[in-house]
């Protein structure tokens, strides 16, 4: 999406061609009004002389008459179903005494709807027909709700009425902020389409990501589990960053997600024959989480083993032994997200809830093994392997066995081990994973090999966990090589974060395999809690969401982001949107509690929920009005001494 405004020609130009340089396949241009449609008309042409026929799509809201007027210059129209013909109402709810009265309303839908259909019929224009969570009309809000069920018929009832003028050049798209609202209302309209026999293209994104490697981790997590459930025909990644940084994880996205497809990879084909087998039984249309049961502490034991894990979701750190050396102690604290306190770690919000250890340190390290006792002290759980607890038995370990091993041992633990965990790899019998049953773990992982499809792999796990009422909470264990941070965030966010969006799963363990991964334990650490985040498990830092910019934005959205951030990036459970415009910006920030929203150039509105509490403020002074706002509700904390002092001076 182009971020210039549309009136300024060159300007737009010039960043649809370094789009298409990137190698995007369309551009979109925002579309205020008709000096926008003229400048389309314009921005087309000037391609055309340089060579340039990527395909542009305009960008309406609220204009039926400009949408016609700009459908002359472009070769697709995005139209949102819940403000094109409903102008700029506010909320206001409804009591619709039946469906029929509801549907007799759609009445204006269709005067307002069919000029452009049929201009789009004659000119073979396509359209989008862009649904959006946070901005369905009042008239649908009145009768569904804020809901996926709410969305996809908001988009049925646009479609139908192309279909009643047999013009069929449209594709869906369901965008939401909340990756799994988004992922439920895509799956919803796939099954409603295949209900009705109708096979209409869908475009997918998570609408207001952010930006980094958390708008990357909530794409993936949205974007990369419909991929690889097949569902999905085009892709945009919206991220508070320049368009031409989109292109990496958007192509990077699709690329996963075709590796995936049987056809292209011969690997792929062997891991899906490999659980085809099993039958699938999932629900799609409703969301639960399976919530793992933590394991409980018993009289006597020097140690809380119910806090080795978080009931929201848990982080576990791979740890080596250098790392347990007295020199690196400190450093290894902090890296975990402890808190120090005269020389002591306590557990903190963001805190490792557990390590996993692969060599633990001999008995003879007495120093390595005191820093691995204070932890121990404060709940960290030391996870081991069970055969190298043999050799050197250290006490309250957690013992971890392959299933097959802790099968035959029947979970006899080896010396000083509190707790037994074991790893399944979903290549086992079902029987076999039955077994847990018996052996009654304090956790288990998951870690499926490559030549299986580990989504439909992990899949049947859960399903025979959930048969034999196993409630055991499961991590994921995720080995990586991978040295780059975004590539790492989409990975994550695809290939656990499409489990964790249905419910699977109690956390996340990545271990660095290899000699390439060269990333810290502190940023693993962070990188996991992010996932955790992403798929609406625990928070432990604020929830952003940033529209990506566009023609309307009022403000240096990329550097307000970022003030914001680092100013308020503290407040866990706490949302706060930062919106580029007023035209859309209210209506797209969905269940955000504080809005920082453009209004004119250079001043602000503030919201509380969808309530405007400050009205035009100067930008320069937002910020701090902001933080004020936040102090009013009760929102707010005060960041530790040492880190406010790197905010004031990164200000
Ligand atoms: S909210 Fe942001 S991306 Fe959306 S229309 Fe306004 S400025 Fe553009």
């Amino acid at each position: 999406m182009a971020t210039t405004f549309t009136a300024d020609v060159d300007a737009t130009v010039e960043q649809v061609m370094r789009c298409a340089d990137k190698g995007f396949d369309l551009v979109r241009v925002t579309v205020q009004g008709k000096r926008e449609a003229n400048a389309c008309a314009k921005i087309r042409d000037k391609l055309f002389q340089k060579g340039y026929d990527i395909p542009l799509c305009a960008d309406m809201h609220f204009q039926p008459v400009v949408a016609q007027l700009v459908a002359d210059a472009v070769e697709k129209i995005r139209i949102n179903p819940g403000n094109f013909a409903d102008g700029r109402k506010d909320f206001q709810e409804k009591v619709y005494e039946s469906e029929a009265e509801y549907i007799k309303e759609r009445e204006y839908l269709v005067e307002a709807f069919v000029p452009l259909v049929e201009k789009c019929k004659s000119l073979n224009r396509a359209m989008r027909i862009g649904t959006n969570h946070g901005s369905l009309s009042s008239r649908v809000l009145s009768f569904y709700g804020d809901t996926p069920r709410g969305m996809v018929e908001s988009a049925i009832e646009f479609a139908d009425i192309c279909r009643s003028q047999d013009y069929h050049n449209f594709v869906f798209s369901m965008k939401a902020s909340n990756p799994l609202v988004m992922v439920q209302s895509y799956r919803l309209l796939a099954a409603e389409m295949y209900r009705l026999g109708w096979d209409y293209p869908l475009h997918l994104g998570v609408t207001e990501a952010g930006e980094g490697e958390d708008g990357r981790m909530k794409s993936a997590i949205g974007i990369g589990s419909l991929l690889a459930d097949g569902i999905g025909d085009t892709i945009r990644v919206s991220l508070t960053e320049d368009p031409e940084f989109e292109y990496e994880p958007c192509n990077r996205l699709a690329e996963i997600a075709l590796d995936r497809v049987a056809a292209n990879n011969p690997k792929a084909k062997a891991r899906q024959e490999a659980v085809k087998k099993y039958i699938d039984t999932r629900d799609i249309t409703s969301f639960s989480r399976r919530q793992g049961a933590l394991p409980e502490k018993k009289e006597g034991e020097a140690v809380n083993v119910s806090e080795f894990l978080n009931p929201n979701g848990s982080v576990i750190s791979a740890v080596t032994l250098d790392m347990l050396k007295p020199e690196n102690a400190p450093y290894l604290c902090k890296e975990l997200g402890c808190k120090l306190a005269v020389g002591m770690p306590f557990k903190d919000i963001a805190t490792s809830d557990s390590i996993f250890l692969r060599t633990p340190p001999p008995s003879s390290d007495g120093e390595a093994r005191k820093t691995l006792r204070r932890l121990q002290e404060v709940n960290v759980g030391v996870i081991v392997p069970a055969d190298k607890l043999e050799r050197d038995p250290l006490p309250n370990a957690v013992a971890l066995m392959n299933l097959q091993d802790a099968i035959a041992k029947a979970g006899k633990l080896p010396g000083g081990a509190i707790r037994l965990a074991v790893t399944v790899t979903g290549n086992e019998e079902e029987e076999t994973i039955a077994a847990i049953k018996t052996l009654n773990p304090a956790m288990i992982f998951l870690s499926v090999p490559e030549e299986l499809s580990s989504l439909h792999a992990s899949r049947r796990v859960f399903e025979i966990l959930k048969k034999n009422c196993i409630m055991t909470p499961v991590i994921h264990l995720f080995k990586t090589d991978i040295d780059d941070s975004s590539e790492l965030a989409l990975q994550m966010g695809t290939k656990i974060g499409s489990l964790l969006t249905d419910g699977d799963g109690d956390g996340v363990l990545v271990e660095p395999v290899g000699d390439k991964s060269s990333f810290s334990v502190d940023f693993l650490r962070r990188t996991s809690f992010g996932l955790l985040q992403g798929s609406r498990m625990r928070n432990t830092k604020t929830e952003f969401v940033s529209c990506p910019s566009c023609g309307r934005t009022l403000f240096d959205l990329q550097e307000t982001t970022a003030k914001i951030q680092a100013s308020t990036g503290h407040l866990p459970g706490v949302t706060v949107a930062v919106m580029g415009c007023i035209v859309n910006g209210p209506g797209e920030m969905a269940d955000a509690d504080f809005g920082y929203v453009g209004t004119l150039p250079g001043k602000i509105d503030l919201y509380y929920g969808k309530e405007v509490v400050r009205k035009n403020i100067p930008s320069d002074v937002a910020v701090n009005e902001l933080i004020e706002l936040i102090k009013e509700y009760g929102l707010w904390q005060d960041l530790p001494k040492e880190e406010e002092e790197a905010v004031v001076a990164a200000n």
